[in-house]
């Protein structure tokens, strides 16, 4: 959305495509019950018109779905984004024309388009994965995919309800569905770390207040680790003593959010100091949970707390106390198939009218290898990224002038907040674009070299993280023979933006190569 409107106020011509309905991404296909962001909405939003900062009005601390689609679809009227848009639309294949420095497109409705410039603005998150379990589509009674979910309300009481799949999605998911469904099973693979969310409904003075003070606040978010507002501490765990820890620990609990990662500088290096947070956590779940197999079953053990990303819930745990909900534990029995009536474990039946599935995504890199991008000398991205994802600052890759990503796999991505991300990437593109509009030049190009360099700094940094010691999608972990390792970048986004304003230093001419010739606007 951003960039379909600033590259308008440009004064370029843009189409943008949408597979969607509308607008809002995530927000649009999300529609699952207790859908909700886990970031403050204040900070989870654009920063690039002061206008709307000042006309919109956000009334939770962390909005629910309908909130953020109806924030996304005010931004979209507000600027007249939505004529710019072929909603419905996939594109299938987008190739770099050699000879006439143009981008060629093909859509799914048999229409061919031509850009000098194609940005991809495809998401980390937006190719849903079904689990590999026998008998999916043999299933008679209701299936739905959180990432899909109807846009009629669908009711529960009454009813059998399974989900599968227990990451930030599926236990979203549980709590609500758990207070209405007749029967509640959750098929439960690896538990996750969830902590309070302790939302509030926002209060008109703080409103005002943080509206007064937009500007300084979104500078802050920028000038942090996580793009965001979260306080981040420069005190590393062991500094203080342990009734300092466990007193800081508690009023991270208590305050709720995801503040606790921010409570202590090195819970994402120091691996003893992020066992003794894990315990605190477990211990948490200790003490909500009464029946203690389903506590210890809840409670996450193999891998360090917040390598996987972190949950946020309101009643994730309080919900395995009511009789209706039951949790499967799938380490300890497994799954034979999907049956016409429900699921088959190695343990039993389980009788359903209606399965969720919650099994997450084919993160960072699934969006852009699930059609033909072909790049110089008829490379696709699949064939690049074929031993990982590779690029330069998760905006740009050799072998493909004038094709940028937002939110890319090797920039940030899923670790600060994705607006601060999105809104920087653009910026970063329009400010190229000028410079070669300035300079006349018609293509651009990350040299081999730099992009190599990128990815070392990239590799260096993702060695000291603990993120490698989960399997998540955050590796490329949950999806199968993709070829795993962290090509995120580990280094925080303020640091990543300096990365990225050395790159225009010197005229880009240290990471970029570059093509005489004229860009046309329109
Ligand atoms: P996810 O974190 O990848 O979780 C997927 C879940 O499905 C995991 O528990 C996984 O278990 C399970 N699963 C997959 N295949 C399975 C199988 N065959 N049998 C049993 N279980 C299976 O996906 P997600 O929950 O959709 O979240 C993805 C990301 O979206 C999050 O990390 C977050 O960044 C974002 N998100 C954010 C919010 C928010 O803002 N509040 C909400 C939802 C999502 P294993 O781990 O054992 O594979």
């Amino acid at each position: 959305m951003y960039a379909t409107y600033k590259f308008r106020e440009m004064g370029y011509k843009i189409q943008s495509f949408e597979a969607g309905g509308g607008l809002g991404g995530v927000w649009y296909w999300n529609r699952y019950p207790g859908a909700r962001v886990d970031l403050p909405s204040v900070d989870y939003s654009f920063s690039f018109s002061p206008e709307i900062e000042q006309e919109w009005t956000w009334s939770e601390q962390f909005a629910a779905q309908p909130e953020l689609l109806e924030y996304i679809n005010f931004v979209g009227k507000r600027l007249d984004l939505n004529k710019h848009f072929q909603f419905n639309t996939r594109v299938t294949r987008a190739e770099w024309d050699e000879a006439r420095t143009l981008w060629v497109l093909k859509t799914d409705k048999g229409e061919t388009w031509e850009a000098p410039y194609c940005i991809m603005a495809t998401g980390p998150l937006s190719v849903p994965k079904d689990p590999e379990i026998q008998g999916l589509d043999r299933f008679k009674g209701d299936l739905y995919r959180a990432a899909r979910w109807p846009h009629q309300e669908v009711r529960f009481e009454g009813k059998r309800v399974g989900v599968i799949g227990t990451g930030s999605t599926g236990i979203q998911i549980v709590q609500e569905v758990g207070k209405t469904a007749g029967e509640l099973f959750v098929f439960q693979r690896t538990p996750s770390f969830t902590m309070p969310m302790r939302n509030v409904k926002l209060t008109p003075e703080y409103v005002a207040e943080v509206k007064r003070h937009y500007p300084g606040l979104r500078e802050a978010a920028r000038a942090s680790a996580v793009g965001g507002l979260r306080p981040q501490s420069t005190r590393a765990f062991f500094s203080v003593t342990r009734e300092q820890r466990q007193t800081l620990l508690e009023d991270a609990w208590k305050n709720g959010g995801l503040a606790m990662l921010g409570t202590f500088s090195d819970l994402l290096y120091n691996e003893e100091a992020n066992a003794e947070v894990a315990e605190f956590v477990r211990g948490k779940i200790g003490e909500v949970v009464k029946d203690p197999v389903t506590a210890e079953a809840l409670k996450p053990k193999d891998y360090p707390i917040f390598a996987r990303r972190p949950c946020l819930d309101s009643s994730y745990y309080e919900t395995y106390n009511q009789p209706n909900v039951h949790l499967v534990d799938l380490f300890k029995e497994n799954i034979l198939e999907i049956t016409e009536t429900g699921m088959r474990t190695d343990k039993g039946e389980y009788e359903l009218d209606i399965l969720i599935l919650a099994t997450g995504y084919d993160g960072l890199t699934g969006a852009l290898t699930a059609f033909d991008v072909v790049g110089r000398g008829g490379k696709t991205v699949n064939q690049k990224w074929k031993e990982g994802a590779k690029g330069y600052l998760g905006l740009m890759m050799a072998g493909f002038p004038n094709l940028f990503t937002t939110t890319g796999p090797t920039g940030p991505a899923a670790l600060a907040n994705i607006i601060r991300i999105s809104e920087n990437d653009v910026d970063w593109i329009a400010e190229l674009m000028v410079h070669m509009e300035q300079n006349g030049l018609a293509t651009a190009e990350v040299t081999t070299e730099a992009e190599d360099g990128w990815m070392d700094i990239v590799s260096t940094l993702g060695k000291r993280s603990l993120l490698l010691k989960a399997k998540t999608w955050y590796l490329g972990a949950n999806v199968k023979d993709k070829p795993l390792g962290l090509t995120l970048f580990t280094g925080g986004f303020a640091k990543y933006r300096e990365y990225c304003a050395a790159a225009k230093q010197d005229g880009y001419r240290k990471a970029l190569a570059f093509q005489p010739g004229k860009v046309e606007r329109a």
